[in-house]
């Protein structure tokens, strides 16, 4: 993505930079938000890396992301997770979920959010899911799916690295947020690389 400045009155000068190069603060407005998402959706992608492969299931990695009101752009990474890093079959989200909930008062504290919260929820009310992977709305396993417990923890918005394939099931994950209120926005440019490390362990992969 090239973007060009030039005065073309006396041409003193001319400048084009490629902002693939440049880290925020320095751009500002849309190329900056973008570059921020890409820029958690790889942290997700990272956590992904981490779960072990299997043949039944999806590899996927998950960022909750609190942003303040009253300074959005200072984001704070809260909890990560990824595809049966706790025991079980357990999922990315419900299992950042889980870990922001198992955080003592001290470990919030440590975080140094800009306000006080008076509950979890009121944090989470703030808070921005990355996830690699449409968030689930059916297990087979019979476990609660990731977008009911997102729901019910009243995230803000979630950012989706890809749709869920429909190897296993048909996932309704990203309409269930939506109708549930919670902005559903995807990540452009690393579908491929989400899909790829989902299917880690797969036949077909
Ligand atoms: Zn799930």
């Amino acid at each position: 993505m090239q973007v060009g400045l030039n005065q073309s009155c006396d041409a003193k000068w001319s400048v084009s930079v490629n902002v693939a190069h440049i880290e925020p603060p320095f751009l500002l407005g849309v190329y900056a938000e973008v570059d921020e998402h890409l820029r958690f959706m790889k942290l997700a992608l990272a956590e992904a890396e981490n779960c072990t492969p299997t043949e039944t299931a999806f590899c996927v990695g998950c960022i909750l992301v609190f942003r303040s009101p009253s300074e959005p752009n200072r984001p704070l990474v809260l909890s990560s997770g990824y595809s049966r890093e706790i025991e079980g079959n357990t999922h990315a989200e419900a299992n950042a979920l889980t870990k922001f909930y198992a955080m003592s008062t001290e470990e919030i504290s440590a975080l140094h959010l800009p306000v006080s919260f008076s509950s979890v929820n009121d944090i989470l009310f703030h808070t921005d899911v990355y996830t690699t992977m449409e968030p689930c709305s059916v297990r087979t396993s019979g476990l609660a799916p990731c977008s009911n417990a997102l729901i019910a923890a009243g995230v803000r918005r979630c950012f989706i690295g890809v749709d869920e394939p429909s190897d296993f099931v048909q996932c309704e994950g990203a309409r269930r947020l939506k109708d549930a209120g919670v902005e559903v926005h995807w990540v452009k440019g690393l579908e491929d690389d989400c899909l790829k490390v989902a299917r880690r362990g797969h036949t077909q992969a």
